[in-house]
């Protein structure tokens, strides 16, 4: 019988002490073990030097290291950059760094395409394929950080690209527990953002599982009728559950929920759209990111025009609402917010 073997980069640090315990070395080799993974960026058992030999053999026939492989790199003219990564099975996912002054910011994929179907979403056109793991989580940080070199450091994590963390929940959290262990990748949990479609039972889970990660939520519209009409997840999780969840979720001091919201020309994109914005974010530690609609073809869906963008955030501002545009990076390259798809490898007959 064929064992699966485990992805070293999907176990905590107290996970590779166990690992190492029964691999029959002493436990301390498991944290030796996470300074390589996570802290040297070294995926490759033959380079670990001082781990015995004999150790790293059993390791290769038990497990394995799963960086996704880099298919592409597209670079964009704005600085940002992005991955095409080939997981073990020839799934594809993407991956796009983007820099910003001091910051070098990662937007991260949970799932092989997503299930949600957003109308102005490009991923969402895919369907749903699988969800990843989460070693395959980590492991585009893994790939992206060799495939930079030592100097380039990633600063922020966003999960933003493609798929919706909350429906991949518990890959999702364990993804961030290792970038926030101060053994594994030792991220501050401020500096990651995990962004949902508006899942109500996973930001009532998220809630309660003390990770203090910002959270985004996608909102897009604010009745019911024209966020069903471009959300079918409003249908089960409409706007009065979502902001209740919301006021609800643990808030760390100083630290604000923010709402992203898609601005799509003649459909959420009025005054009254903006007022009634104010009125649902009211009493809640929020702040609004306006993301101009990132155009794919074909969409039927436009950007509006830019005074009507800066008249919209306006009014918000007027209202004391803190609202920053997102002018999205990679757009040429169709790496911007929900322009993210890969084609998918030809199914194998199955014999
Ligand atoms: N599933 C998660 C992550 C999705 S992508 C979520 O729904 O939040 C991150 C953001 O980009 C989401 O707010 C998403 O709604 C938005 N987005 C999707 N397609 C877009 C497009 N074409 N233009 C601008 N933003 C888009």
């Amino acid at each position: 019988m064929q064992r699966t073997r485990v992805d070293l980069l999907s176990l905590l640090p107290n996970e590779l002490e166990t690992l190492s315990q029964r691999l029959g070395v002493d436990r301390y080799r498991g944290r030796q073990l996470a300074a390589w993974l996570f802290k040297k960026a070294v995926y490759d058992l033959g380079a670990m030097s001082n781990l015995p030999r004999e150790f790293r053999s059993r390791l290769a026939e038990e497990a394995f290291i799963g960086v996704p492989q880099v298919e592409r790199i597209t670079p964009s003219q704005d600085g940002s950059r992005k991955f095409v990564l080939r997981l073990a099975d020839g799934a594809r996912v993407q991956a796009v760094i983007m820099p910003d002054r001091d910051r070098l910011t990662l937007c991260l994929s949970t799932q092989v395409g997503c299930g949600y179907a957003c109308a102005f979403c490009l991923t969402g056109t895919m369907g749903l394929d699988r969800n990843l793991t989460a070693g395959e989580i980590v492991g585009q940080l893994a790939a992206v950080r060799q495939a930079l070199g030592p100097d380039a450091r990633v600063t922020h994590l966003v999960f933003m690209g493609m798929g919706e963390p909350l429906a991949n929940y518990e890959a999702t959290v364990k993804a961030l527990r290792l970038f926030i262990h101060p053994e594994a990748f030792g991220y501050s949990p401020r500096r990651i953002t995990v962004s949902t479609v508006g899942l109500v039972t996973g930001i009532q889970k998220l809630a309660k599982e003390d990770l203090k990660v910002n959270l985004a939520i996608s909102l897009h519209a604010t009745t019911n009728a024209v966020r069903m009409e471009l959300m079918p997840v409003n249908r089960g999780w409409p706007l009065e559950s979502l902001l209740a969840a919301c006021r609800q979720f643990p808030l760390p001091v100083r630290q604000r929920m923010t709402f992203e919201y898609v601005l799509l020309d003649g459909v959420n994109d009025s005054p009254e759209d903006a007022l009634r914005l104010t009125r649902l974010v009211r009493g809640l530690r929020a702040k609004i990111n306006l993301i101009p609609f990132n155009a794919w073809d074909p969409s039927r869906f436009r950007r509006p025009p830019l005074p009507r963008i800066l008249a919209f955030q306006a009014l918000l501002l007027e209202h004391g609402i803190t609202a920053t545009i997102r002018w999205s990076k990679g757009e040429d390259i169709g790496a911007a917010c929900g322009q993210l798809k890969e084609p998918r490898l030809p199914k194998m007959a199955s014999a």
